[in-house]
């Protein structure tokens, strides 16, 4: 039985090396000291400045938070067109729901270092399920926007064309700073669909603009770290915060984002279930994108030769199929399926059942979940799809599919360096059908390409060593 006890160092083990803070309420939210026993430990400890970093945010989200005095008068300035300048004040950045969950999940992380780096509030406007799906990352304030929040009526009119968007006023040469007068709140449109305006968001000059101003209210799909380590004003800050660079979201995401206990339950029922006694547990996340209804023979075919050329899985004998004999205690494998279709572990399953392994070895295949098309805003359906992210986290190995934010959630919050299953065309099994990521961090899908200091093209996937061109995603960008 391979339930991971509790080491000796039990509580530093609990609080994920001085990562998570000490005084919340366990039972509200069991998660968030019981993953570690789930996980397998792969010996990293966030950095003391990480953690000094967000104990002292904690301390800022509690008296800037919510209904405190600071927010209300910064509530006021938004009645008020503009403001002066009073560096004293709390600021703020409001994340608005947007989005697939996975999406939503890496967004968020991305905003929260933002505000990490510029020293600011995150507050997360709850959508339909925010709470359903996770607990309170933050001890005593909340982080979701207050419901009479003044301007999330407008949410809806936040868009490209709006006189506060921060690329239409650099475009309308609304954007004027060097009076003393700033405006009380820009939208910052960082959506998979922004242009050029809108991406000098990345930008030095920008950031020192921005940084006057008291509510920024972002839209984004996106995982924009890697932009993020393009600003020179924020390189020092995250190298202390980062020696190992490519942590962000692993740390990060296991700092927010705790299931829970709805969610909690699908975790570890399923766990306990069909994964705990096996002696090796793969996680397979199939993700296709294809409009057409599938299954398909060639994203099977690509399954099957990724984990066997990989070793990920053991060979079968297709010649027996007969008894043969079996070792008294053969070592069991595991594998986690997530699909939305019902296929592509059923045909792994009867594999194994059909036919014997070469090495006698006994393989599980256990999918929790076929929920056939993409859903929002019903409640079970993202309870699951959330409960199957965070299941193939806690996997020893994971496969994952090219372009899927579902699939970086879980290689993320695991701290796995995914085999990624290359993104198929003409109906054909690539070669090599699947490659090893380069790091564990998810890749930003729609970077900047700009230079900004010399104003032109840029490719921004070849200025720092540590952030390059992502696998699966040819124009995004990862931190390596
Ligand atoms: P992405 O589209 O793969 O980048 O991931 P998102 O999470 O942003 O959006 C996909 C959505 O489709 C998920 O949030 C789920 O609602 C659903 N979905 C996709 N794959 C699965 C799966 O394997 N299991 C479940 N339960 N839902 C899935």
């Amino acid at each position: 039985v391979k339930i991971v006890q509790p080491s000796k160092n039990a509580a530093g083990d609990k609080l994920l090396g001085g990562l998570l803070a000490e005084g919340f309420d366990e039972a509200s939210c069991a998660s968030r000291y019981q993953s570690y026993s789930y996980r397998k430990d792969r010996h990293r400890k966030p950095s003391p400045h990480l953690i000094a970093k967000l104990r002292s945010y904690e301390e800022l989200h509690n008296r800037c938070g919510p209904n405190t005095e600071p927010y209300k008068n910064a509530v006021k300035l938004l009645r008020s067109d503009h403001k002066d300048v009073d560096s004293s004040d709390c600021k703020y950045v409001v994340w608005i729901s947007y989005s697939g969950l996975g999406n939503r999940i890496l967004s968020i992380a991305a905003t929260f270092l933002y505000a990490l780096l510029t020293d600011r509030v995150l507050l997360v406007d709850e959508g339909k399920d925010m709470k359903d799906l996770f607990c309170e990352p933050f001890p005593s304030n909340s982080w979701l926007l207050p419901l009479d929040f003044p301007l999330t009526k407008q949410f809806d009119s936040f868009n490209q064309g709006n006189s506060r968007c921060y690329g239409k006023m650099l475009k309308d040469k609304a954007v004027n700073y060097s009076t003393n007068s700033v405006p009380s709140y820009v939208y910052l449109h960082v959506a998979h669909d922004y242009d050029a305006e809108d991406k000098l968001f990345f930008c030095d000059d920008d950031q020192s603009l921005l940084s006057k101003v008291p509510w920024l209210v972002m839209r984004t799909d996106n995982y924009f770290v890697p932009s993020l380590f393009l600003i020179t004003a924020f390189e020092q800050e995250l190298e202390k915060m980062f020696p190992e660079k490519a942590t962000v979201f692993h740390y990060l995401g296991q700092y927010l984002f705790h299931p829970t206990n709805a969610v909690w339950g699908l975790i570890t029922r399923y766990h306990q279930t069909y994964l705990a006694h096996a002696d090796e547990s793969l996680g397979v996340q199939v993700r296709v994108f294809d409009p057409r209804p599938g299954p398909f023979k060639h994203v099977m075919d690509q399954i099957r030769s990724c984990t066997l050329n990989q070793n990920l899985l053991p060979r079968v004998d297709v010649k027996a199929s007969g008894f043969t004999s079996s070792k008294k205690n053969p070592k069991s494998t595991a594998i986690l399926v997530t699909s939305l279709k019902l296929d592509y572990s059923d045909d792994l399953r009867s594999m194994y059942w059909e036919h014997p392994t070469s090495n006698g070895e006994v393989v599980g295949v256990y999918q929790p979940s076929h929920e056939e098309f993409q859903q929002t805003e019903k409640r079970m359906h993202n309870r699951k799809a959330w409960a199957e992210m965070y299941l193939l986290s806690l996997t020893d190995n994971l496969v994952t599919s090219a372009w899927s934010t579902f699939g970086y959630v879980a290689q993320g919050l695991g701290g796995m360096k995914p085999w990624i299953l290359v993104k198929t065309e003409n109906d054909t099994v690539p070669d090599p059908p699947c490659r090893l990521a380069m790091s564990m961090e998810p890749c930003f899908h729609a970077p900047p390409l700009y230079d900004c200091k010399e104003k032109r093209g840029t490719d921004t996937g070849a200025q720092v060593p540590h952030v390059k061109h992502c696998e699966d995603v040819s124009w995004g960008v990862k931190v390596i």
